[in-house]
C-alpha cells in the first residue's frame, strides 16, 4: 500500500494497492494478490496483460524509432493500422486520425463536424445534440456535449452547451404498452423534434454511444433505433457521430458495435480496446464526404496534438488488431459473453438475498451491465447516499475481482450498476469465477449497507 503518494488520484482512496505485474487475465499487486480482471480497467484490456506479440511489436517499433512528429514524417505503423481499420469497417470511411485516447478522439470529431460545415458554407451549423446521462469524455468540449450532470455540474458554464434527448434505457423507460421497436422509434423521433426546435440550419451533429458503457452499464439500443436516427440525420443534413470509444473494437462481438445496428456514422470514435491498453491510443474514422469537403476547401484540418499518429501507439494498435484476427477472438467474445450472462443470472438466482436486488442484467458480447435496485417490483434504486457501488468495488477487490461499478447520474433516473468487460481471452473457468466472486461481493456489499 502507498503510505504517502504525490499522485493526484481521481479516487478518494489513498490505500490503493501497487500493481506489480500482469499475467493473462490477472493483475498482480506487490503483495502478490492476483486480481481477476473482469472489467479491463474501463473496458480497455481486451487481450489480457501479457500478450507477447503485442509487447514484441512495441519493442520492435521502439528499437526502430519510438517517436517522430507527424508534421515531419508519416510512419508505417499508423499507415498499416489506418489501412486495416478502413478495410474492416463497413462505413464509407476514407481516412483515420490517430490521437492518444477517447476524449481527444471525441474533441477531434466535434471539430471535424464543425469544420465540415464551415467548408460547405453552412457556418451556423454549430450545435451538438447528444443524450441524457451520456458521457463522451472529460475534456471541456466532450464534457459540454455530454449529458452526465454529475460530471458537468462543477464546471458549468462549459464552452458550448450540448442539447440532450432521451437515453436508450429499455429497463426503465420502455412503456408496457409499446414494443421495443415502437419505443426505439419514439425516442429516436425526439431527435427530429430537437433539430426542428433548434433550427436545422444550426445543428451540426448528433453524438451517441452505439452501446452505452460509461454512465449506465451496457445499455443496448432498441431495435431499429439507430436506423431511424440515421434517417433523421440524413434528412436534416446533421452528421452522425458514433462514439465507440468503449463499446467498439470487438467488445460487443463485432469489430464495431454499429455493425449490429446496420448503421454507419459519418464520424466514429474508437479508443480503449484499439491497442488493448498496451499503449495509449484513440482514433477517429472519417467519412469520405468530410475528407473531400476539407480537401476541396481549406485543404487541411485545423487541429493537431503532439502525439497524433504516435508510432509506438499505432504499432501496439496494429499488433492488437492482428492478434484479435489470429486468435479469432470475436467468436470467443460472443461465446463467453452469452456464457457469462447465463452464469451471472444463475448465480444471482441461487442467492435469495442478492436476487431480490438485481433489477436488470443486460449488454452484448463481453460488455455486460448489472443494475441493482432496492426494490425489484418498483425498480426503486438504492439511496444514493449509501454509495452501494463503492461498497461493491471494495468487496470485489477483497475477493480478488475487478469490476467497474458506477452510481446513478444526478438526474436520479438510474441507480447503482456494474459494468463487466473482461478480456476477450477469458475461458469457462474465468466465467464461473467472475459470476461466483461478483455474487459474493454484491451480497457482502448489500449486507454492509443494510
Ligand atoms: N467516450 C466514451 C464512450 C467513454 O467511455 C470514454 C471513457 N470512459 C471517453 C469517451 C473518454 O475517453 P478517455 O478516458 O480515454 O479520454
Amino acid at each position: 500500500m502507498n503510505k504517502h503518494s504525490n499522485i493526484m488520484q481521481r479516487t478518494s482512496n489513498p490505500q490503493l494497492p501497487t500493481i506489480a505485474k500482469g499475467e493473462g487475465v490477472y493483475l498482480i499487486d506487490k503483495q502478490n494478490n492476483r486480481y481477476l480482471d473482469a472489467c479491463g480497467g474501463a473496458a480497455v484490456s481486451c487481450l489480457g496483460h501479457s500478450n507477447q506479440r503485442v509487447k514484441q511489436a512495441i519493442i520492435d517499433q521502439i528499437n526502430a524509432v519510438p517517436y517522430a512528429h507527424t508534421s515531419f514524417f508519416t510512419n508505417d505503423s499508423q499507415e498499416l493500422l489506418a489501412e486495416h481499420l478502413i478495410a474492416h469497417s463497413e462505413g464509407d470511411f476514407s481516412q483515420v486520425y490517430f490521437v492518444s485516447g477517447g476524449s481527444e478522439a471525441v474533441e477531434t470529431s466535434l471539430k471535424l463536424a464543425r469544420q465540415y460545415f464551415l467548408e460547405k458554407g453552412k457556418t451556423d451549423k454549430k450545435y451538438f445534440i447528444a443524450r441524457k446521462q451520456s458521457y463522451h469524455g472529460n475534456t471541456l468540449g466532450a464534457l459540454a456535449i455530454g449529458g452526465n450532470l454529475w460530471r458537468r455540474k462543477p464546471f458549468d458554464p462549459l464552452l458550448a452547451e450540448g442539447h440532450h434527448i432521451s437515453a436508450c434505457y429499455e429497463y426503465r423507460e420502455q412503456r408496457e404498452s409499446e414494443t421495443n421497436f415502437e419505443y426505439g422509434q419514439r425516442i429516436a423521433n425526439e431527435l427530429e423534434t430537437m433539430i426542428l426546435d433548434l433550427g436545422e440550419e444550426n445543428v451540426a451533429a448528433f453524438v451517441a454511444e452505439t452501446v452505452v458503457g460509461a454512465t449506465a452499464g451496457a445499455l443496448t439500443p432498441p431495435e431499429g433505433y439507430f436506423k431511424r436516427i440515421r434517417e433523421i440525420c440524413d434528412q436534416y443534413d446533421v452528421l452522425l457521430i458514433l462514439d465507440e470509444v468503449m463499446c467498439g473494437m470487438g467488445r460487443t462481438g463485432t469489430l464495431h458495435a454499429c455493425e449490429q445496428e446496420g448503421v454507419q456514422g459519418d464520424l466514429q470514435t474508437i479508443a480503449k480496446g484499439i491497442a488493448a491498453g498496451y499503449q495509449a491510443l484513440g482514433a477517429v474514422l472519417i467519412s469520405k464526404k468530410i475528407v473531400d469537403a476539407i480537401d476541396n476547401g481549406t485543404g487541411f484540418f485545423q487541429h493537431g496534438h503532439t502525439y497524433i499518429g504516435h508510432p509506438t501507439g499505432c504499432a501496439a494498435g496494429y499488433a492488437t488488431q492482428l492478434e484479435i484476427q489470429k486468435q479469432n477472438l470475436l467468436n470467443n467474445v460472443k461465446r463467453q459473453g452469452s456464457n457469462l450472462k447465463k452464469a451471472l443470472k444463475e448465480s444471482f438466482d441461487a442467492d435469495v438475498l442478492v436476487s431480490e436486488h438485481i433489477g436488470d442484467i443486460r449488454g452484448r458480447g463481453l460488455f455486460l451491465g448489472v443494475e441493482l435496485v432496492a426494490d425489484k417490483a418498483s425498480k426503486q434504486p438504492f439511496d444514493p447516499a449509501l454509495k452501494l457501488h463503492k461498497h461493491i468495488k471494495k468487496k470485489a477487490m477483497e475477493n480478488l475481482l475487478m469490476v467497474y461499478p458506477m452510481g446513478g447520474t444526478l438526474d436520479g433516473v438510474n441507480g447503482d450498476h456494474i459494468l463487466i468487460a473482461p478480456p476477450f481471452i477469458i475461458d469457462e473457468e474465468n466465467v464461473a469465477q467472475i459470476a461466483e466472486r461478483l455474487n459474493k461481493s454484491i451480497r457482502e456489499a448489500i449486507l454492509s449497507v443494510k
